[in-house]
């Protein structure tokens, strides 16, 4: 069972701008076009209070609140706040999936924070935010991405949401399938004209029929209203090496027990390696920290995790410690570049 909180900022745009200008705090407020023509981009809360929404012309947003005030986006803050929040991601875990600047899906099922439980990690990420940042998120936690990311909506603003595995299914039986991500106006009427409403109506049906209403889309949504969405969280950024290191109980001294420590990283290693599922590997290396924390790291080519050169890798890093004692020591591989036909198509 997969562990995935979904982290949406509260309207990001405009609480930058509260909190960058106070004047801007207690009034209706919005980001969006420059001109009348254009259309409403992010809204605090109080122009919310007035029915003013994300996407909204301008013009039409002014009607409903005629006092609101029009803030001209600054994106290049946005997208710098954007890299701090996601710099407090990281703390958590590697597995991150920006959907946006304000939003984005973590796999938190292997972190080692918080005992390893998805619920506190996001209220210490929602804690960290806000002191840090100065900013509110909200946040949902569940066994799968779009359960995390209607949960995330529940309890908005600065709120949290936990959907338990156990509790999915109900959950989602009692969802109005409006809040699945995916579903527009227009799906949501053949929905209803076929008297789908909840998850529990798709339910009452064979996946043939709701192949045979809605086709590929039919495939899917009868697999959401059962609580399943076998989607991982795909993170945007290569990773380029993968490395597994040990603090030792008391400094040793002797080569040979060196060895013997890094020999003994290498079956959490392989499996390591193994689930990271990555592209080829162009070399390997070992670190080693000694008594005085000072470190070094020693690579060499190679096309795969090769143990037989450790002793020689060991040697030359011992030899930079001139006799200093070991205190940690760790092993890691370097990944070759990946070149997937997304990123080429991009170049072209
Ligand atoms: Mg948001």
């Amino acid at each position: 069972m997969k562990k995935i909180i979904h982290i949406d900022m509260d309207c990001f745009y405009a609480a930058v701008e509260m909190r960058d200008n106070p004047a801007l705090q207690d009034i209706p407020i919005a980001i969006g076009g420059s001109s009348k023509r254009g259309v409403i981009a992010t809204c605090n809360y109080p122009a919310r209070e007035f029915g003013v929404r994300s996407a909204m012309p301008v013009a039409h947003a002014l009607r409903l609140c005629p006092d609101l005030t029009m803030v001209k986006g600054r994106m290049s803050v946005y997208k710098e706040v954007s890299g701090q929040i996601r710099g407090i991601f990281q703390r958590y875990t590697d597995l991150i999936e920006p959907l946006s600047l304000d939003e984005a899906y973590l796999d938190v099922t292997d972190s080692p924070h918080c005992h390893g439980s998805a619920t506190l990690i996001a209220e210490q990420i929602r804690k960290d935010i806000q002191q840090e940042l100065n900013l509110t998120a909200s946040a949902g936690v569940a066994p799968c991405k779009f359960v995390a990311k209607i949960a995330s909506d529940e309890n908005k603003p600065n709120g949290i949401c936990v959907i338990k595995p156990e509790q999915v299914r109900d959950f989602v039986a009692e969802l109005d399938l409006k809040k699945i991500p995916g579903v527009g106006p227009k799906t949501l009427e053949r929905l209803h004209q076929k008297g789908l409403r909840t998850g529990a109506d798709v339910r009452r049906h064979s996946l043939e029929d709701i192949q045979q209403w809605f086709g590929k889309f039919g495939g899917s949504l009868y697999e959401r209203c059962q609580g399943i969405d076998n989607r991982e969280v795909k993170t945007d950024r290569v990773r380029k090496s993968l490395g597994i290191e040990t603090t030792l109980a008391e400094n040793i001294d002797s080569e040979s027990e060196c060895l013997q420590v890094l020999t003994s990283l290498l079956p959490k290693f392989e499996q390591r390696l193994h689930k990271a599922d990555e592209q080829a590997i162009c070399r390997q290396g070992i670190k080693v920290k000694f008594a005085d924390f000072t470190q070094t790291t020693v690579d060499q080519s190679c096309a795969q995790l090769t143990p037989e050169l450790f002793p020689s890798l060991l040697k030359e890093a011992l030899s930079r410690g001139q006799g200093k004692p070991v205190r940690l020591l760790g092993i890691h591989v370097g990944f070759s570049a990946k070149q997937d036909k997304q990123q080429l198509s991009f170049n072209l």
